[in-house]
């Protein structure tokens, strides 16, 4: 047997690990054996790269932290100490406190976590915490910590200067394996790593390249560096999207040509000469928008925005005319029956001068009313309809479809939406919301859609009185709000949910509409609407609300959208707290709309911190305003539900944090599809991949040839 056999075999037999690759196994790297690389594929890790990837939810800055001799009571603190001695301590309740003390050049300092025994399996004498939460007197001074890293036993020299990452973890997984894990390799990878977006998009972003942004990401020197790298991400993540939107814009025009209107000015001139007020510079400027895309000849495909009461209707009909006077037809959409005939009263009146009358298709009608408007409607006269999503369930078929406008849009389901749009050629089509966001926000929600921002209300709006009260108020808010019926005015009652469900102590509308109507409003006409009422109920209930037969309306959020009952003054609203600020946003907007003072009034005992949530809403009626600082606190996808599905999910990018990236990335996306719509040139080569690898939707809108 020679030598070299023999260091052969010592090569072969692993002796000399293979270069690690971002295709790795994360089994192969040290450290890593079954058991963790289970943990890891939890997270979603199951490649070096993938660790790579795997980026801090946050950063711990030991560069700032507290001698811990300094720490009062009172104070909310970071610390950084080395544990010398710990424990778990009973109490006389049962719950049982693990405790340690830390020491660091300043002095001693206890920390406590109660109900967290297990942690003494964790922490170990020796080891360096980096801790931060508040101080309590509890036997002398202790920290009771919100959260912590466990920085090992051997750190100590490192976290002095510099910023801590603290990822992701599970289980088994802590954040100081996970950031040893990531550390251990960085060096090797970060090499490997090639950017896919090209260079001249990056410099204009002003981010830096991928490799520099994961080095930043994991081994930040300091927080604003952190930032830098993970701004580079989320740009990435924006960009995707942009993409992504704009082609399916440039596809959407290109392959179908549209109707080129001609602004004939007859209609609309006559229209505006009788209205009974002059139009807003924003309804002006909107309208302008909304004209030159109908006499392009490409489709127009429009979201118009703008907040409660801000005049979105009027703009429609205008738009509507538009349509009339180069004889194609419009059709209206509404969520309710109810607000498609307070939309065909509407435009009846204001029309009625014009000679134009226009039609309503709704499922209460009767078969014979339908059929009769359905056979105008497949003719080629030009006809403004107005209805709800029978329109496009029913058998109906449009001769010259030119117009299709959704009001309150977020209402129905994108298939809905298309559907009525099939009724058409190739109809321009405007989409209206009134849970406006910024521009910047709407582009990356709304990407292929263009969009228009009603931002300013009509002049002389009573502001509505907004007020919280506390449930020992309820008296007074009642006899306050006796008073207004008997001043002839009318009241909404508005709880979360429609019954009583075991487990909460909800005020149930139901069972709600029945102990008012027998206590404090027993000498008033109550009524109930709720979700659970067929359509007809529901309608016949407004209705009697309208007519004034039900003086107190006691309701869930059905009625959120677009009714209009000018006589109704008073918006009660239970249990606060349950209802997102722009959907009491859109409550509040239900009154206010006559000539007198209207009042909303928050009825409830809530938690310190929902207070302050809900003083947003109390402090404002700038939809805006709300409806950012209810993105802030809930996230997008709660705000717009649901059903507006194709709503971009980020794992970095947050719009609002990142809403200065927003308009960069979309002008980037624009530059790139400019020069090579389908990105086949080399240089896109890589960014082609990174599109069609995560979106599954790219595959068809880049596909070449
Ligand atoms: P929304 O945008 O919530 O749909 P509407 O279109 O229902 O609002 O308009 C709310 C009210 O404001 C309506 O009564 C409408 O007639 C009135 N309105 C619309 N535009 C103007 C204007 N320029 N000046 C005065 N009142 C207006
Ligand atoms: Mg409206």
């Amino acid at each position: 047997m020679t030598g070299d056999a023999s260091a052969r075999r010592e090569r072969r037999g692993g002796g000399v690990a293979p270069p690690v690759t971002l295709l790795t196994p994360v089994t192969y790297l040290k450290g890593v054996g079954p058991r963790r690389a289970d943990l890891l594929a939890r997270l979603g890790i199951t490649t070096a790269g993938d660790l790579l990837m795997h980026v801090p939810r946050r950063y711990e800055d030991a560069t700032t932290v507290l001698p811990v001799a300094r720490a009062q009571p009172g104070q909310d603190v970071t610390v950084l100490g080395r544990v010398i001695s710990k424990g778990i301590i009973p109490t006389r309740r049962g719950l049982r406190i693990f405790q340690a003390v830390i020491q660091d050049a300043s002095g001693l300092l206890e920390v406590g976590w109660p109900g967290q025994p297990h942690l003494d399996r964790t922490i170990n004498i020796g080891d360096v915490l980096l801790l931060s939460g508040p101080v309590r007197i509890f036997h002398g001074r202790q920290l009771a910590p919100r959260e912590f890293v466990n920085l090992g036993a051997d750190d100590a020299g490192t976290a002095g200067g510099r910023v801590l990452a603290v990822y992701p973890a599970t289980d088994g997984l802590p954040t100081k394996l996970l950031r040893q894990l990531v550390d251990a390799q960085l060096d090797a990878l970060l090499p490997q790593i090639t950017d896919p977006l090209p260079v001249n998009i990056l410099q204009a972003a002003g981010v830096p390249a991928l490799p520099d942004a994961l080095r930043l990401v994991h081994r930040p020197s300091s927080v604003k560096d952190a930032e830098r790298g993970r701004a580079r991400r989320a740009f990435e993540e924006l960009f995707c999207v942009q993409l992504l939107h704009r082609r399916a814009n440039q596809l959407e025009r290109s392959a179908r040509d549209g109707i080129t209107f001609v602004n004939r000015r007859k209609f609309t001139t006559a229209l505006k000469s009788q209205l009974p007020f002059t139009l807003t510079a924003a309804q002006v400027r909107v309208l302008r928008e909304i004209v030159v895309d109908m006499t392009s000849p490409l489709r127009m495909h429009r979201l118009l925005q703008g907040d409660v009461g801000s005049g979105k209707t009027i703009v429609a009909l205008f738009a509507a005319m538009v349509a009339l006077e180069n004889d194609w037809q419009a059709a209206l959409m509404a969520p309710t029956e109810l607000l498609a005939e307070q939309h065909l009263r509407t435009f009846t009146r204001l029309l009625a001068p014009l000679g134009i009358t226009p039609a309503l298709f709704t499922g209460r009608m009767s078969a014979a009313e339908r059929r009769a408007i359905a056979t105008r409607l497949a003719s080629y006269e030009p006809l403004l309809v107005v209805g709800t999503h029978a329109l496009v369930q029913d058998a109906t078929s449009f001769g010259r479809l030119g117009l299709v406008i959704v009001d309150e849009q977020h209402r129905f389901g994108v298939e809905q939406r298309k559907a009525l749009q099939a009724k058409g050629a190739t109809p321009d089509v405007l989409l209206m919301s009134a849970t406006p966001i910024p521009r910047s926000l709407a582009l990356t929600i709304y990407g292929d859609l263009d969009v228009s921002m009603l931002d300013e209300k009509p002049p002389g709006r009573i502001p509505i009185v907004t007020t919280m009260r506390a449930e020992s108020a309820r008296d007074r808010v009642m006899t306050f709000v006796n008073a207004q019926l008997d001043a002839g005015r009318q009241a909404y009652v508005v709880y979360p949910v429609i019954e009583e469900s075991e487990r909460s102590d909800l005020r149930a509308a139901t069972q709600m509409a029945e102990e008012l109507s027998g206590g404090v409003f027993a000498s008033r006409r109550v009524g109930l609407l709720h979700g659970r009422l067929k359509s007809d109920e529901k309608d016949a209930v407004m209705r009697a609300f309208l007519a004034r037969d039900i003086e107190v309306l006691v309701a869930t959020t059905v009625i959120e959208v677009g009714i209009d009952v000018p006589n109704a003054s008073v918006m009660l609203i239970e249990h606060p707290e349950r209802f997102g600020l722009s959907q009491l946003h859109q409550l509040r907007g239900r009154v206010g709309r006559g000539a007198d003072d209207s009042y909303c009034i928050l009825l409830g005992d809530v938690s310190p911190e929902s207070a302050e949530r809900l003083d947003v809403f109390v402090s404002t009626e700038d939809g805006f305003a709300i409806a950012r600082a209810d993105m802030r606190m809930r996230g997008m996808g709660d705000l717009f539900g649901e059903r507006q599905s194709g709503l971009p999910s980020f794992l970095v990018a947050d719009p609002l944090r990142d809403e200065a990236l927003i308009p960069v990335a979309r002008a980037a996306a624009e530059q790139v599809l400019q020069s090579d719509p389908t990105l086949a040139r080399p240089e896109h080569q890589a960014l082609r991949e990174l599109l069609t690898g995560r979106y599954r939707r790219a595959l068809e809108l880049f596909r070449v040839g």
